[in-house]
């Protein structure tokens, strides 16, 4: 008989990590009455570009906006083909398709769920322009292959990044020195958050210079100042772009959250150590393995139910948390089986063997740096419940 007792309120899967100072930073910026883009947002992409080792940042409204940004800057259009994998949100697909290019899907590494790159070798054709590869969970992927593939056949590497703040690759933080363009999010769940939010890092000026003025509507690129001293109300639209751009409450956020980056990083990896001892022990789980040259940032905990150590699948396991008061996610469900996606391109079950695989045994557990280790607890304790009641 099992001695687990239920809590009574709902542990969420993910909460932003608020202390005071965001809370004094935001009031700050409101008093001040510079609301728009301004002189946080040109702090953030300062602090944020040294903080990743990147020579220019570009703060957006979401990672999706620099995603999309990053390929139009680097060069990728209509007829172009961008290679990807299914096992990531939709927003690194759906930008390849607003450029006028196509996604082409490779499957993933069974194990790890990023990119398997002699899929991605293979997939290569005289089309192909770029590569958008996914550091899944806060896992990198195999960079030096990937962008010795890059170099080989000229094409643009837009690393989708929006797992991997605190993510290294042989030690060094992604968006260090990166040679094509690195989009990261700050959206409420990611391990730093603005609510919404995204910046590209690149190290090339000219890829740095067209996402400013891309994200700003095609304005020449010291528009934001026009209201300010020392501005100008004289502007020009070199071309058509987007409303794309950060703005400055966001980016009060982003500065606290930057700087209490070690803090609530250390704390999530103290979870993630409980996590690990406790999960490494149930032969019913098996977790994402991690090559010698990932440092993972941890942003998801992703743990997959091993077919047949249990009479319940995963949705009925995801159900057995909820009844235990536990919030859990599912990372992902494949871009490919998504109805725009089917119906576009005929994709149909079975087409990504791995990703389908990986999905259909994947459960994301509670884990952010707001997480106490009570909660932790609570939540191996309420696995191994699960675990026992179900044993196969
Ligand atoms: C969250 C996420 C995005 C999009 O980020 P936004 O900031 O919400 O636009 C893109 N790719 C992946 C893998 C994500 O998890």
């Amino acid at each position: 008989m099992s001695n687990f007792i239920c809590r009574e309120n709902f542990l969420p899967f993910c909460l932003p990590d608020i202390s005071q100072q965001e809370l004094d930073e935001i009031a700050d910026a409101i008093r001040s009455g510079w609301w728009a883009k301004g002189p946080r947002t040109i702090a953030f992409e300062k602090a944020f570009a040294e903080y990743v080792g990147a020579k220019y940042a570009v703060a957006m409204n979401s990672c999706t906006a620099a995603l999309h940004v990053a390929l139009l800057a680097g060069g990728v259009g209509p007829g172009d083909e961008v290679i990807t994998t299914p096992y990531t949100f939709c927003a690194s697909a759906n930008t390849i398709l607003h450029v006028g290019a196509t996604p082409v899907f490779v499957d993933v590494d069974p194990d790890s769920a990023c990119i398997d790159v002699d899929a991605l070798e293979a997939a290569i054709t005289p089309k192909t322009k770029a590569i958008v590869p996914i550091h899944f969970a806060g896992m990198a992927c195999d960079l030096d292959r990937i962008y010795a593939l890059a170099e080989k056949h000229g094409l643009f590497v837009s690393e989708d990044a929006a797992h991997a703040v605190e993510t290294r690759y042989n030690g060094q933080l992604i968006g260090h020195c990166v040679q094509g363009a690195a989009s990261f999010s700050f959206y409420a769940t990611k391990n730093l958050a603005t609510g919404e939010g995204g910046m590209l890092v690149t190290e090339d000026e000219a890829i740095a210079q067209r996402a400013r003025v891309l994200c700003s509507h095609g304005m020449s690129a010291n528009a934001w100042n026009r209201y300010g001293k020392g501005g100008s109300w004289r502007y020009d639209v070199e071309e058509p772009g987007f409303k794309y751009n950060m703005f400055d409450i966001q980016a009060a956020l982003g500065l606290v959250q930057l700087q209490r980056m070690p803090a609530m990083q250390a704390h999530r990896m103290q979870i993630v150590a409980r996590y690990d001892q406790a999960f490494s022990r149930m032969p019913e789980l098996v977790l994402q393995s991690n090559p010698a040259y990932s440092g993972h940032s941890k942003h998801l905990y992703v743990a997959r139910l091993r077919p047949d150590a249990l009479t319940i699948d995963r949705d009925r396991f995801i159900t057995e948390l909820a009844e235990r008061n536990i919030g859990t996610s599912v990372h992902f469900i494949p871009v490919h089986l998504m109805r725009a996606y089917r119906q576009r391109f005929g994709y149909t079950e079975g087409d990504f063997p791995h990703t389908e695989a990986f999905f259909a045994q994947e459960v994301s557990l509670p884990l952010y740096s707001g997480l106490s280790l009570v909660d932790a607890q609570y939540v191996i304790d309420a696995v191994q419940d699960i675990v026992d009641t179900y044993r196969a």
